[in-house]
């Protein structure tokens, strides 16, 4: 048998991959999804929405030039020796305009001006008032200027943030409190935003039992369909949970058809090398087409990434079923994870491989993923060979974040993933991390 026989059915039968590959795998197909019909939201629950249209300056930003301190409107020229006194010839409050008839600074003079307030005619900076004293003279307001300031200094010229007409937010930006702002700030009390992808969640298992259920000895309840399902929200999608699937052909087979129906679909267990782990059995019948079956991580080595389906451009509104001519329903391309059944890997390989695929449905660019980093409290010996996501606690205070791993029974200890609230990041190549060096985190 030659060399190359070999590799090509070991890829077919299994194609294990690094964490970075596979994450770019899945970030290159994310690409080429499109997201689905446009709503029109009220602005504050348009939060954690996609925008399906751009935010434009409605005017300059700011409209004028505005001061961004409490002082005096003054002309540089006239401070270029200091203290210097000058007559205070008005008074400029925010939301006043000022006519440049009745309120200007000519040489040798000066207009009290507040945070806010539109920049008089013949200023060119703002004096802050703590640099200054007020003279009540029999002739009029002076004021004493103690300090000189550079042209342009404490207020921002009109357009400077943005000219009218000029983008603010991108579409396939997903809307926080600052997004909020600038929508508030052009005067969009409505927005159009994205459908929420229908995300498919359908655990597998034998031993698994809905979660009102009172479990058999050997049963566990089954907390993967709602921890995904909270997750699927906060990645900005919308949870259609399936139930469970025995470890059988049929039933599996039948409910995976089902959730094909939806955007994506997101297996739990059934994965493994087990007797009884069908999972992709079922879905090679289903002619899937599979980019990796595993990744180079724990936990979570055994999570596999495909697709079913025509690769078609249109985007089926809700049955996901298109009827050719011939009346063989052909299915547009539907991608799937097939997640470990172990809590903890599941959580994991949601973050690190299903959520940009959601954000992607959900109309956004997936963003990049970066690791914060912290120093570590004490050390970490482990094996080489994968990339290591270890439930770990941060703690410490402002600038001083410190870490340390939770103390856990591995991949099914959700007891510990509850008190952690981020993973220590480990390199493949590492066995011993010391006290006190700098490592990677994923936050959750
Ligand atoms: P599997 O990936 O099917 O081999 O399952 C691995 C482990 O995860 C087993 O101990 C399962 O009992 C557990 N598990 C599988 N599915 C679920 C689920 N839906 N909820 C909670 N635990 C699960
Ligand atoms: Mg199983």
């Amino acid at each position: 048998m030659s060399s190359s026989h070999l590799s090509s059915s070991a890829e077919t039968a299994a194609r294990v991959v690094s964490f970075e590959v596979a994450r770019h795998l899945v970030e290159q197909h994310a690409m080429g999804v499109c997201p689905g019909e446009v709503a029109t939201v009220d602005l504050l629950a348009g939060l954690g929405r996609v925008l399906a249209e751009e935010m434009v300056a409605d005017r300059d930003f700011p409209p004028f030039a505005r001061a961004t301190r409490d002082g005096y409107a003054v002309r540089t020229a006239d401070l270029a020796e200091v203290p210097a006194r000058l007559e205070v010839v008005g008074e400029v409050k925010a939301g006043d305009w000022p006519d440049p008839a009745q309120c200007s600074v000519g040489r040798g003079q000066a207009v009290g001006i507040m945070t806010g307030a539109p920049l008089p005619a013949g200023a060119d900076a703002v004096v802050m008032v703590e640099h200054t004293s007020l003279a009540a003279l029999a002739a009029g307001n002076s004021v004493e200027v103690r300090r000189s300031v550079g042209a342009g200094e404490n207020f921002v010229p009109r357009g400077a943030e943005a000219r009218a007409g000029q983008r603010l937010l991108d579409r396939g930006r997903r809307l926080d409190h600052a997004g909020v702002a600038i929508a508030a700030s052009v005067g969009k009390s409505q927005l159009q935003v994205f459908r929420k992808p229908r995300v498919a969640v359908l655990s597998t298992g034998d031993e698994v039992v809905e979660i009102d259920a009172t479990p058999g000895p050997a049963q566990i309840r089954n907390s993967n369909s709602y921890s995904l399902a909270a997750q699927v929200r906060n990645a900005g999608g919308e949870a259609v949970r399936l139930g469970i699937a025995r470890d059988e052909r049929g039933q599996l087979r039948a409910l995976i058809e089902e959730g094909l129906g939806c955007d994506l679909l997101l297996l739990t267990g059934g994965v493994s090398m087990g007797k009884y782990d069908l999972v992709e059995q079922v879905l090679g019948e289903l002619k899937a087409e599979f980019y990796f079956t595993g990744a180079e991580i724990q936990p979570g080595r055994p999570v596999v990434f495909g697709s079913c389906g025509a690769d078609t451009p249109v985007r089926l509104p809700a049955a996901g079923a298109l009827s050719t001519r011939t009346g063989v329903p052909a299915l547009h391309k539907k991608y799937f994870f097939g997640l470990p059944g172990n809590p903890v890997s599941t959580m994991v390989t949601f973050e690190l491989f299903a959520r940009p695929m959601i954000e992607a449905l959900a109309g956004m660019t997936p963003p990049r993923l970066v690791f914060q980093r912290a120093r570590l409290k004490s050390e970490i010996r482990t094996k080489t060979g994968l990339k290591r996501f270890l439930p770990a606690v941060l703690s410490g205070e402002f600038e001083n974040a410190e870490v340390e791993l939770a103390r856990w029974q591995g991949s099914g200890d959700i007891a510990a993933l509850a008190q952690a609230n981020c993973y220590v990041v480990i390199p493949p190549e590492r066995e011993r991390i010391e006290a006190g060096e700098w490592v990677p985190l994923l936050m959750r």
